[in-house]
């Protein structure tokens, strides 16, 4: 048994009963989210990260409605021939006040509160709408799901007719999935990738090898790629001695003879594309070749026309 506990205190900030009782379960949670087998006062920082996350809340709401939330796209480059493959969709919040937020600044609350399922959904809308700019330099574009949506019955028939509605075809529009979605949706989510890899969208694990790497998922998912997280890429060097090249070089033969196809991220350093090259990837991203841009940079790089 490993017990959490939150502990409130009666402050005068305490109207209602029901106050302390929330105050002490959001402490609870902070318990929880620490490792659990602990107990946590509910004391000023942690009032003051409550009616933080308050505010970031409202503000997020407010920001979906005023179409705030955007995705940026990071080219997906062949490391030989440095032709751009796809991109990948990141989403940015141009916060009216606070400036360009990244994914990091937001996307803990996002997830709390449920709103990312409504952020990815206005996502996946542009990127709909920016598919026919980008299919000008590349064959893809590659959106991130959020663990929620494969708890959802209608998921795949809502992402096939947003589809439809733009007239995107499947073979353009690539999704990522992270085992934690797939850890809590094993069937529904075997059952929704299964019918959108039917409809002909490729779909790929996302930050593999930070979680479980389990290779029962590698088989039982209909995966057509595994993307490598970078934080691999961060320590890896050519030196026989350096443990992460043998890790990253038995997750190629591993990817090979699945028969998946591998994306490297993250990749900085013309070192580090090398040893990938040498090991035998062949596709990747990172900030060496291109950061997530918005779509209308891209535009002015490549000399496309805008919607
Ligand atoms: P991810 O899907 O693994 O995305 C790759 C992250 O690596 C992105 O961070 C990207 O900006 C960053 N990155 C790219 N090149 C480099 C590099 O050379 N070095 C380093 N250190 N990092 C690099 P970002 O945009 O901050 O996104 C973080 C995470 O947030 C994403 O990880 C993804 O899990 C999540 N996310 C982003 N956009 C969405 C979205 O639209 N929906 C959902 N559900 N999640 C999203
Ligand atoms: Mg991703
Ligand atoms: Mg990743």
């Amino acid at each position: 048994i490993s017990p959490s506990i939150g502990i409130a205190i009666s402050h005068d900030r305490h109207k209602e009963p029901d106050e302390i009782l929330r105050d002490s379960d959001i402490a609870l949670y902070r318990s929880k989210e620490q490792g659990r087998n602990r107990y946590t006062f509910f004391d000023d920082a942690l009032h003051q990260s409550s009616i933080n996350t308050l505010i970031i809340e409202g503000e997020l709401r407010r920001g979906l409605v005023r179409n705030e939330i955007l995705p940026h796209y990071q080219a997906i480059f062949n490391l030989k021939s440095k032709k751009i493959l796809g991109f990948e969709a990141l989403m940015r919040w141009n916060h009216p006040e606070r400036g360009l937020l990244m994914p990091m600044d937001f996307s803990d609350i996002a997830k709390e509160t449920g709103l990312i399922e409504q952020i990815d959904w206005q996502i996946y809308e542009q990127v709909c709408r920016d598919l026919p700019i980008l299919l000008g330099i590349a064959d893809y574009i590659s959106i991130n799901v959020s663990p929620r949506h494969l708890g959802h019955e209608n998921f795949a028939n809502r992402l096939l007719s947003l589809m439809a509605e733009y007239g995107v075809a499947p073979s353009n529009l690539h999704m990522e999935v992270t085992e934690d979605a797939l850890i809590e949706h094993p069937e529904l989510g075997l059952k929704l990738l299964t019918q959108l890899k039917l409809a002909g969208i490729k779909i790929s694990l996302d930050d593999f090898g930070t979680g479980y790497s389990s290779f029962s998922y590698l088989h039982k998912y209909p995966l057509d790629c595994l993307k490598i997280d970078h934080s691999f890429i961060k320590t890896l060097t050519n030196n026989p001695d350096d443990k992460t090249i043998h890790l990253v070089s038995a997750i190629h033969a591993l990817g090979m003879s699945l028969g998946l196809e591998m994306i490297v991220e993250g990749i900085e350093t013309d070192d580090q594309c090398h040893c990938l090259q040498n090991i035998g990837f062949s596709n990747g991203q990172g900030y060496l070749f291109a950061a997530p841009n918005a779509i209308e940079e891209i535009c002015n790089t490549f000399k496309l026309t805008s919607a």
